[in-house]
């Protein structure tokens, strides 16, 4: 069994690995090859955490495992990442463990790569400025993603917490774009894709803030409860998602679907746009939104690039198990 620990996952894949890897899982998922299994998730009345599994199974891509973890709010306090994330793949053949892999770093890349897929399968061709709701750990990640797809040329960005707002400055610095922090009606009147990534219980931006030919990635609703935009938007939008059964549950369009103002027929699984088989965006004044929720195949899908470089490199531990 290999061992990859946190430290050495850095060196082992890049955002562009990683969108490969999440683009091909949501393919292998649209056309029935992988299929996620239901999530757990549970307070454990401990520590104040909340610990659990999100697993699948890819045939496509031969990925068996699961990622275990959750949030423990008491770690910075001790110098630790409140997130914590282990992955662990299985041999599909036999059942045996096969590798073990760091999951804190793959989760932020691999949250990236989905919105970043959503944006080059969904954002109109001519996008110029984004839209950044959310400053917090995830924020960074998604710029840097984002900026992949499309000839962006500004960033303009709004956050709950204005303290947390230097973040996307250095980003931005770091990127070569202009930032302005504005507020959520101005940030929707100029942004051209906007991607939310905050753990807001209620919406933040609203469906007048919202114009003709936006692409929204919604990538912070990954809970009941959580909220980041109006539901209007999402019965005005064409809205996809990686998973129909986690977004109607857990995802944005959770609050659309209860309100009765979509169905969870209307919500199309962005593998089907990868593959061809859902045009996607069909004109310039067309709202789309991405309800990336986070399914375990994504981690699963970067957790095997990494074993596989690490493999090839001699960089992974190997223990008899
Ligand atoms: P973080 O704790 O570093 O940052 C939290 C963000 O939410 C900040 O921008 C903060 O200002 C904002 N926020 C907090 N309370 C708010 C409120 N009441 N109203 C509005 N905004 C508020 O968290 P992070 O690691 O950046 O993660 C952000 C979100 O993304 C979390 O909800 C997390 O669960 C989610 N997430 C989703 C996926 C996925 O696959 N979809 C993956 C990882 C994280």
């Amino acid at each position: 069994m290999l061992i990859v620990p946190e430290a050495a996952v850095a060196d082992l894949i890049t955002p562009e690995a990683s969108f490969d890897a999440v683009e091909a899982v949501f393919a292998a998922m649209a056309k029935g090859e992988a299929y996620n299994f239901p999530v757990v998730r549970e307070a454990i009345g401990y520590a104040d955490a909340l610990y659990g599994f999100k697993s699948g199974f890819d045939r496509a891509g031969l990925h068996l495992g699961l990622k275990s973890g959750g949030y423990w709010p008491g770690n910075a306090a001790k110098g630790l990442t409140n997130h914590q994330s282990t992955v662990f793949l299985f041999d599909p053949d036999t059942g045996r463990p096969t590798a073990v892999v760091g999951g804190n770093l793959l989760t932020a890349l691999r949250t990236a790569a989905a919105s970043s897929v959503s944006i080059k399968h969904l954002a109109r061709p001519d996008a110029k400025i984004l839209g950044m709701i959310g400053a917090g750990h995830q924020s960074a990640f998604q710029m840097r993603a984002a900026v992949r797809q499309r000839a962006f040329e500004k960033v303009v960005g709004w956050n709950y917490h204005p303290e947390m707002l230097s973040r996307l400055q250095e980003t931005a610095d770091e990127l070569g774009l202009p930032f302005e922090a504005v507020e959520p009606a101005q940030l929707g009147a100029e942004a051209d894709v906007i991607i939310a990534i905050t753990s807001s219980p209620a919406a933040s931006l609203l469906d007048a803030h919202v114009r003709p030919g936006t692409h929204l990635a919604c990538m912070g609703t990954d809970t009941k409860g959580k909220q980041e935009v109006d539901p209007k938007i999402l019965a005005r939008a064409s809205v996809f998602t990686d998973e129909v059964a986690q977004s109607v549950t857990i995802g944005e369009a959770q609050h659309a679907v209860a309100q009765g103002l979509i169905a969870e027929g209307d919500i199309v699984e962005i593998g089907r746009v990868i593959n061809g088989d859902h045009p996607g965006r069909t004109s310039a004044e067309e709202i789309t939104l991405f309800d990336g929720t986070g399914v375990g195949l994504q981690d699963l899908a970067v957790a095997a690039a990494v074993v596989e470089r690490a493999a090839a490199e001699g960089k992974a531990i190997d223990v008899e198990f």
